[in-house]
């Protein structure tokens, strides 16, 4: 059914309207550089499949993609390795713990189970391809540039903020390494992890990676094919069951919409053949989830109707 895009347009307004200085939560402050990120900041966009864009607020503020990086670099991986050595090696499952757990790693056998938490994410960046530390990199930033349409850059100042705070992933890595669930040296995996999470992009980039998603693998805008249509179920179903982290149960029972968030504020939803919902704000709650975010994206699919589980 073709998108009433008046409705979505309305829909998009109204969401920034409602919520965009909604109250609550706090910017991450563990990593010095998102601390200091101004919290007013409140943007909203949705990409259509067919390239259609709508967007409100701070649309265009670039800012730093964190985990939702994560989502980029399994989208190369399910090419590189195929989505049973994904399954086999890092997993499709919830922890039910927070992201950067280590508890999780005991209570399952040293394996991440989800792609979409930091141990799953740098054994991920670990299986990519790659015969030295600036190809595997460079690799995933053209994956995430061809997958948002524009040439992204990772800011030095948010690498380098993250690069000597790092410790407790480093310590993930090498708990990985030691239970054989690292596919390449732990250091170079946790280093491209980070730099990954230290990209730059603003929230019509974000809901254009969204759209490549909803629309199988073709980005709207260059209208290349940036993955095998294939591989784009398992994306979706590993945001499904991990994205939002420890609140990935109750954004599936209340929105019904794939979706991954980074600690920089940033949250993309996918609606499936339809387009990607992406919405920044650096507030966040308790697991790491923009507050504003949040409202915006369930405030559109609300009023368009979309959710999975209702469709
Ligand atoms: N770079 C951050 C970290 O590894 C990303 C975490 C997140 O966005 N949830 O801790």
């Amino acid at each position: 059914m073709a998108i009433d895009l008046n409705a979505l347009r309305a829909a998009v307004d109204a969401a920034y309207a409602e919520h965009h200085a909604a109250v609550g939560g706090a910017n991450a402050d563990y990593i010095p550089y998102l601390a200091k990120v101004p919290s007013e900041l409140s943007g909203i966009a949705v990409v259509t499949v067919d390239g259609d864009i709508f967007a409100a607020g701070d649309k265009d503020y670039p800012f730093a993609i964190e985990s939702i990086s994560k989502v980029c670099t399994l989208a190369l991986a399910l090419e590189d390795v195929g989505p049973q050595a994904v399954q086999e090696k890092i997993g499709a499952d919830p922890t039910g713990l927070p992201f950067n757990s280590v508890i999780a790693l005991e209570l399952h056998g040293d394996k991440p189970l989800s792609p979409l938490v930091n141990a799953g994410a740098m054994a991920t960046t670990s299986v990519i391809k790659a015969s030295s530390v600036e190809e595997r990199w460079t690799r995933i930033l053209d994956m995430q540039s061809r997958l948002a349409g524009a040439k992204l850059e990772m800011s030095h100042d948010v690498n380098q903020s993250e690069q000597s705070t790092n410790f407790h992933n480093r310590a993930i890595a090498w708990l990985l390494f030691s239970a054989d669930a690292m596919y390449c040296d732990p250091m170079e995996a946790c280093d491209v992890y980070t730099r990954q999470c230290s990209t730059l992009v603003s929230t019509v980039q974000l809901a254009t990676m969204g759209a490549t998603f909803a629309g199988r693998g073709v980005n709207p805008v260059t209208k290349e094919s940036v993955l095998t249509a294939s591989n784009t179920p398992f994306l979706l179903a590993e945001m499904t069951m991990e994205g939002m982290y420890g609140s990935s149960g109750d954004w599936a029972y209340t929105v019904g919409l794939p979706a991954k968030s980074g600690v920089g504020g940033g949250i993309l939803a996918i609606v499936p053949g339809k387009m990607g919902i992406a919405a920044f704000s650096p507030p966040l709650d308790p697991v790491g989830n923009s507050v504003r975010g949040q409202l915006m994206v369930a405030a559109v699919a609300k009023a368009m109707g979309y959710n999975l589980y209702a469709a």
